[in-house]
């Protein structure tokens, strides 16, 4: 299986040479030349697999460049009860009015991006191991993304990672959950200024090729294909754990809460490899630039200045990282096509695939919706009177998108995207008190911390840097 860039400009590569880049060279996403697809009675036949062994299965076909064995090592190391809770890894949860959660919460940072970043960790370590180097992830988080980055990758060999944040800007149990890691290739930078600054820090460093290549740095953003792989088993899981083999065609809809789309296009990719859903139904919060192009086929993203804060503010996003790679397919893989579109998009700031609007839905599947503060207040308390669970904010604008597109007959899958504990002063100010706390982060705030504060200059990140990076 090879790699080419929806931009057309790259070579054809193997996985394990795109796993440690980020864009494509020529400024485009990588995505696999011919999508892999699953026969029917190969999907009956992984009824029987555990989490990790699915994991290795589906991997396998989008990996062919690591042995399914060490594959299987790999998806065994990341997938463990101790890091998830139970043999499940991904639990499912019934809800009330026809709805399931799809649990992908119950990992390190309880959100759902530890599924993606634990396997990320292994194949990271094994591949740099492999090819005897090192890399030192350089990445700027506003609470999540660093964090799941962080416990995915803490102790790993070969790998360090800098993760600048906003002092005084993360919650408190956002704050000990990154500066409580005592490992010593992980490096908490507390920068005096937001998180936009933050940003621009890691750009600029980036973006000195000279300063880049010499310290061999890396990113494990929201573009990475691994993480996007990685997300396509769960879809395959929840889809195995929902039928039963007897009915046909047995399709199965998803509602996902999205910001940079990659969480959804993941389920794209399942659909793609022949697994039978119905319906992938994006849900946006305030920020509805995904929903706006679902419903018209315009594409207008805003800039931060026009963006809400909201919330539910993991789906904050003004311009969705991975949209690219599903107008790729939406355009029938036709990157001087998609080179046009984002010609356009830079001179005009929007493009249109009005044309191709009737085909979101019929052809791929896809419809949205919108969910607003009071829409997920609502949301939480209803669920929670009704089925006892309490669900975190972003879940909830799934849940409020899911109810408009229920169907008889057909299971609805929501992907729970993280513990209502994370966000706990919406949870508090929809049922009046707080999120139960897992027992075992109990003395989570109590922990010791280790974190550098600085002030928000580039030179400064670049000497901390020189003096730690491996
Ligand atoms: C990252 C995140 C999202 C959005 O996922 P995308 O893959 O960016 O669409 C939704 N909810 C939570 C809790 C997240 O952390």
């Amino acid at each position: 299986m090879n790699y080419e860039s929806t931009r057309g400009g790259m070579t054809p590569r193997p996985f394990s040479d795109i796993l440690l880049e980020g864009l494509a060279p020529d400024g485009g996403l990588t995505v696999p030349v011919s999508p892999p697809r699953v026969p029917r009675d190969t999907l009956e036949a992984w009824r029987a697999l555990s989490y990790p062994e699915l994991g290795a299965a589906v991997l396998g076909l989008f990996i062919d460049d690591i042995p399914p064995s060490d594959l299987l090592r790999l998806t065994r190391a990341a997938y463990t009860p101790a890091l998830f809770g139970s043999r499940e890894i991904v639990p499912l949860k019934p809800l009330d009015g026809g709805l399931t959660l799809l649990g992908l919460s119950q990992g390190p940072t309880l959100a759902f991006k530890d599924i993606a970043m634990q396997f990320l960790g292994q194949v990271f370590e094994y591949v740099l191991g492999q090819r005897r180097a090192t890399l030192n992830i350089l990445g700027a988080t506003s609470g999540d993304t660093g964090s799941a980055a962080e416990y995915a990758l803490r102790g790993k060999r070969g790998v360090a990672v800098f993760m600048l944040s906003p002092h005084g800007r993360m919650s408190a149990f956002q704050r000990a959950q990154m500066y409580s890691l005592q490992d010593a290739n992980i490096h908490n930078l507390a920068m005096d200024g937001v998180f936009d600054e933050c940003q621009d820090i890691v750009k600029a460093l980036a973006g000195d090729l000279a300063f880049k290549s010499r310290y061999r740095l890396g990113a494990v953003n929201s573009i990475n294909w691994a993480r996007i792989a990685a997300q396509v088993v769960y879809y395959f899981w929840g889809w195995l754990r929902m039928t039963d083999g007897s009915r046909s065609p047995g399709e199965v809809s998803f509602a996902v809460p999205s910001g940079n789309f990659g969480n959804i296009l993941a389920g794209h990719f399942a659909r793609v490899m022949g697994l039978p859903i119905r319906h992938l139904v994006l849900a946006t919060n305030e920020n509805n630039v995904l929903e706006e192009f679902f419903r018209t086929g315009v594409y207008r993203p805003r800039s931060a200045a026009q963006t809400y804060a909201t919330s539910s503010p993991s789906m904050d996003i003004s311009r969705a990282s991975n949209f690219e790679r599903f107008v790729f397919d939406l355009v029938g893989r036709d990157a001087a096509r998609v080179r046009d579109l984002w010609q356009r998009l830079a001179a005009d700031g929007e493009f249109n695939l009005r044309d191709l609007q009737p085909s979101f839905e019929a052809r791929y599947g896809f419809v949205g919706g919108t969910s607003t503060h009071a829409d997920r207040l609502a949301t939480i308390r209803t669920v929670h009177e009704r089925s006892g669970v309490l669900v975190d904010p972003h879940t909830a604008d799934a849940i409020k998108v899911a109810r408009a597109h229920v169907e008889a007959g057909v299971p609805m899958l929501v992907l729970e995207t993280a513990l209502a504990v994370k966000f706990d002063a919406t949870i508090r100010e929809a049922v009046g008190h707080p999120a139960p706390v897992p027992a075992h982060l109990r003395n989570l705030l109590d922990l010791p911390q280790r974190v550098h504060v600085m002030a928000c200059q580039p030179a400064l990140v670049r000497d901390y840097i020189t003096q730690h990076a491996i």
